[in-house]
């Protein structure tokens, strides 16, 4: 498989009044083209801030560059100017975000947000792009789209706006799409649908999909691969099979042990790990997960461990993995 996007050891920090927050911590991961890659992790894990990196969104100062690489297209996105990433954002890698009426522009029509990026990117004629448009909102689902099209983001429900979010995005037909927490906001049922309109639309134009969660459910629907962040690393990657079947990180256990039952509300999910996640403006030295992790050991407080290269496709990064180390089951609550 053809990687897409490779970024390398990226570190990102935030400059706050007294500290500096120390956000994304070495992060190096892949996407292959054609796949749907899951970031999951809770909020503050660094998965969003990786996202932004990506498309060089963070606004710097406060945000600092530390150190790393993010190569799209044999390019490193870092070292690119303003002025060329521009050329980029919305072209090759575009972005959904979790609330489109922070992203949409209540003033516009849709049918001219649409159009904007395709007179912009594709030299088109407006006529044309209105025409793109029509399709673009039948593509992702939106009834009566030729009506539709004049219509103002208010007048469209929440799961409406987040699919002419999409069709904005998909415009240009990007290599990338990232999404960060594109469902969250939904209803459970409409939640549903989007995923299936993500999953169809990917087997259709081929757009390589990184998936920001906190939420297991959504992984196991839309992911093949996964990386989980805790505390601004990566702390164990896999298939979606591997992560699920067979998990080695105490953090991807909690995650798995706290996806919610059938019965169980939704909003409860993740909340069965006790503890909170680490200040990353004094981060730990050792493991992140060490504060809350039921099986850390002496070595896990002061020495970050490397990671374990389980199989081709999986490597976490625990102490446990050392041969050295006691033999510890997966917990039961962990398998699905
Ligand atoms: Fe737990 Fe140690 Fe593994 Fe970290 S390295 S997850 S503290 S056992
Ligand atoms: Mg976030």
């Amino acid at each position: 498989m053809k990687k897409i996007l490779e970024v390398n050891d990226l570190s990102i920090s935030f400059d706050t009044y007294n500290a500096e927050v120390k956000a994304v911590r070495g992060v190096t991961f892949h996407l292959n083209e054609k796949e749907t890659l899951a970031i999951v992790g809770e909020s503050g894990s660094g998965k969003s801030v990786t996202a932004q990196s990506i498309m060089q969104l963070i606004p710097m100062p406060p945000g600092k560059f530390v150190g790393g690489s993010i190569i799209f297209n044999g390019e490193d996105l870092t070292q690119k100017s303003e002025k060329q990433m521009e050329n980029i954002r919305g072209k090759e890698i575009s972005m959904i975000f979790q609330d489109p009426m922070t992203s949409l522009n209540p003033t516009m029509t849709i049918g001219k947000q649409i159009a904007e990026s395709l007179i912009k990117h594709q030299n088109m004629s407006k006529k044309a792009a209105h025409q793109r448009g029509v399709e673009l909102l039948k593509l992702v689902g939106i009834p009566n789209p030729d009506v539709r099209i004049n219509q103002y983001p208010h007048q469209y429900s929440g799961g409406m706006r987040q699919r002419a979010m999409i069709a904005i995005a998909l415009a240009c037909n990007p290599k990338i799409l990232i999404a960060d927490e594109p469902t969250t906001a939904l209803d459970v049922t409409i939640q549903a649908q989007i995923l299936d309109l993500m999953r169809d639309l990917q087997q259709k134009t081929g757009t390589a999909i990184i998936m920001i969660t906190h939420d297991l459910g959504v992984v196991a629907n839309i992911a093949h691969r996964v990386a989980v962040m805790y505390g601004g690393k990566v702390v164990e990657t896999g298939t979606v099979d591997e992560i699920f079947y067979n998990p080695r990180h105490p953090y991807t256990w909690g995650l798995l042990g706290s996806m919610p039952k059938l019965d169980q509300n939704k909003d409860e999910e993740l909340q069965a790990i006790p503890g909170s996640p680490p200040d990353l403006a004094n981060p730990p030295k050792g493991c992140p997960f060490v504060a809350r992790c039921p099986y850390a050991m002496k070595v896990c407080k002061d020495h970050m461990p490397e990671y374990t290269k389980l199989s081709d496709t999986q490597k976490t990064a625990c102490w446990l993995l050392d041969e050295r180390a006691p033999k510890v089951d997966i917990p039961e609550t962990a398998v699905v």
